[in-house]
């Protein structure tokens, strides 16, 4: 590794574990809205000239949170309540909630009326495919827009939008070539450096996400490829926000190459055709092809085909499934997907958490036992 390399790694470092306070000084003079998830597309945000904000979760006790809602629910939903009730997110001027699973639409009114913003807006996103679930999504995704007109006070051109998607696209096409380098054997960059550069781009304006990913890119693409070589594995399930597990399965000897998540492939692997009118582009990409299990797809198995194609693509031999405690969407999914997989011939073990890793000891010795396994297979 040379000394170039080390300092734009040791930027990303520095940058990730500050990411939570990257935009709280306001120095940029824009206004900032967090959203929970990329239904309510974070592109129209930036082109209403306001900088998204992915919010996310700090593992840790929930106390406040579950004075408000109940404690048998999403953990990941009530932590990330829970920051903001303790100040962390002070600094936003407004939230983004999209009726992604029940969980989420469910504590959008309980988290307005304990903690109000200037801004607040559910984006109801359908869980039907049917023509009819298209048109609404096309109509929500026109509501959202009036809404964020209505709190900026201007319109937003046609022109901006597609200049925001422009920027995106360059932004997923470099993170695209990053994740290339995972289908080397072995990969030139790890699944935990990976998602620590995602997770700092979300708490970044996109056109600066855009400058760094360039540096990094060329940082990392001018690495040397090792000669060790081990499992290859795909990580699927719930929201992934932090790169402890990533970086305890890595240190494990296993390659995270490819995942199956929401800040990971599901956001950052596609393009948004605009050739055919911006809403129809946007529908595409965050309704027809946004493989959440949120969306009903119904009951045939090959609603798992990308998974398989991913699989291949990237050529893993295993998969960490990993699920968050009440997450009904994941869960309905997950027995369909373990069975899928077995008929062709992948071994999946699931991981089971309520957002806290407690049970980290457990969990580290069912990984160690699957590696094992596939380094023998
Ligand atoms: S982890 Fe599951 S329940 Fe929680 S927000 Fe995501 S989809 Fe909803």
């Amino acid at each position: 590794m040379g000394q170039r390399d080390m300092a734009e790694l040791e930027k990303l470092e520095e940058m990730y574990k500050n990411r939570n306070l990257l935009l709280r000084n306001g120095e940029t003079g824009e206004k900032i809205i967090g959203y929970l998830c990329n239904f309510a597309p974070p592109e129209l945000i930036s082109a209403a000239g306001m900088i998204p904000y992915r919010i996310t979760g700090k593992r840790g006790e929930i106390i406040e949170a579950d004075d408000c809602v109940e404690p048998l629910g999403c953990p990941y939903i009530r932590n990330c309540f829970e920051q903001d009730l303790k100040g962390e997110m002070d600094f936003l001027d407004g939230r983004v909630i999209s009726h992604s699973c029940d969980a989420a639409q469910r504590i959008y009114g309980i988290w307005n009326t304990y903690k109000k913003k200037q801004y607040s807006y559910l984006f109801n996103a359908p869980h039907g495919t049917s023509e009819w679930s298209r048109k609404f999504f096309k109509r929500e995704l026109l509501f959202f827009k009036e809404s964020l007109e209505r709190f900026v006070g201007h319109k937003i051109s046609e022109a901006d939008i597609i200049d925001t998607i422009e920027l995106y696209n360059q932004n997923r096409q470099l993170i695209k070539y990053l994740y290339s380098l995972r289908k080397e054997d072995p990969p030139r960059v790890t699944g935990s450096e990976i998602l620590k550069i995602l997770l700092t781009g979300c708490s970044i304006p996109p056109e600066n996400f855009n400058v760094f990913l360039k540096k990094v890119m060329s940082e990392i693409a001018e690495r040397k490829q090792s000669q060790e070589k081990s499992p290859r594995l795909m990580f699927w399930g719930c929201i992934i926000d932090d790169t402890n597990l990533f970086e305890m399965i890595e240190d494990m000897g296993a390659h995270i190459v490819i995942d199956d998540t929401c800040i990971g492939s599901k956001t950052c692997l596609f393009n948004i055709d605009t050739s055919g009118g911006v809403w129809e582009g946007l529908t595409k990409a965050y309704f027809d092809a946004f493989m959440c299990p949120r969306t009903d797809r119904g009951p045939g198995l090959n609603r798992f085909n990308y998974v398989l194609d991913l699989i291949r693509e990237y050529n893993a031999n295993g998969v960490i499934g990993y699920m968050l405690n009440f997450c009904d969407p994941h869960k309905m999914d997950y027995p369909d997907l373990r069975d899928y997989l077995d008929e062709q011939g992948i071994p999946m073990l699931l991981i089971h958490d309520n957002y806290s890793l407690g049970n980290i000891e457990g969990v580290r010795t069912r990984i160690e036992g699957f590696i094992e396994m596939l380094s023998h297979a």
